[in-house]
């Protein structure tokens, strides 16, 4: 059984402020890095413990380098870099997908770091008029190789954004839950290793039931983001009052979302 994981890094055990997701502030970042191999290894060991004969993983983090090698689990193989190919290295041939360190869609309110691939012009996605956020993204992108999406692991509010896209055969791991975008009730590394782990566990067992997402070809796709810039600081009540531009396409097959 093969398996393809997904990663970001705001939805990794232990971070909830922008300022743990990339520079400047490198001991922060470093430390953000480390429990994405902490919550990417224990995923890996769920899926072997579940049956998995490979497992890639694919850092996947908007930085073009987010993992740490010493601390890679040796039951996986690894795709990061500049230049990724058009099909992430994904093929037919995996049997599921599993997605790690998820956050929510821009604008849900106790979704920790929640945005839609930038958390700087409130930009929001729509595919045949049904609003998408990163992890259903994804979910397309898997769709497009027939691969289900049976795990997501991350905050609570994206753990219940994955449930109701992909529904009960998807596996949840909770490892924080929100109070609002910069602040969470987070839960520790030893705690989430175990919840990871056994949902990646469970999630195997649940491939043969699950669907992969599929969406009518070809896609209309729309994106609405800011047309003025507003200070970081600005709440999200004056962000949503801001003026903001379309931009409207059609994505012939899922692969293509993220080209739009
Ligand atoms: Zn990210």
């Amino acid at each position: 059984m093969r398996v393809y994981i997904l990663t970001d890094l705001e939805g990794v055990t232990g971070v909830t402020l922008w300022s743990q997701t990339g520079p400047p502030d490198l001991a922060a970042y470093e430390a953000s890095r480390r429990m994405l191999m902490h919550d990417i290894s224990a995923a890996v060991e769920g899926c072997l413990a579940g049956g998995a004969s490979r497992v890639t993983v694919l850092d996947g983090h908007g930085l073009p380098f987010n993992l740490v090698p010493e601390l890679m689990h040796p039951g996986a193989e690894y795709i990061a870099g500049r230049g990724l190919p058009h099909t992430w290295g994904m093929d037919e041939g995996y049997d599921c997908g599993m997605q790690v360190g998820c956050h929510a869609m821009n604008r849900t309110m106790d979704g920790v770091l929640y945005h839609t691939q930038s958390h700087l012009n409130d930009a929001r996605y729509w595919y045949n008029d049904q609003e998408l956020g990163e992890i259903g993204q994804c979910g397309l992108v898997f769709g497009h190789f027939d691969i289900r999406c049976v795990m997501v692991t991350g905050d609570y509010a994206a753990c219940r954004e994955a449930e109701a896209l992909f529904g009960p055969q998807c596996v949840t791991a909770a490892v924080k839950y929100g109070y609002s975008r910069q602040c969470c009730r987070m839960l520790a590394p030893q705690k989430t290793y175990e919840l990871i782990r056994n949902a990646a566990k469970a999630a195997m067992g649940k491939v043969a039931e699950a669907r992969p997402l599929k969406f009518e070809l070809p896609i209309r796709a729309r994106v609405e983001t800011l047309a003025v810039e507003l200070p970081e600081t600005a709440s999200p009540e004056e962000v949503a009052a801001a003026p903001h531009q379309v931009h409207e396409g059609i994505c012939p097959t899922q692969l293509d979302v993220y080209a739009f």
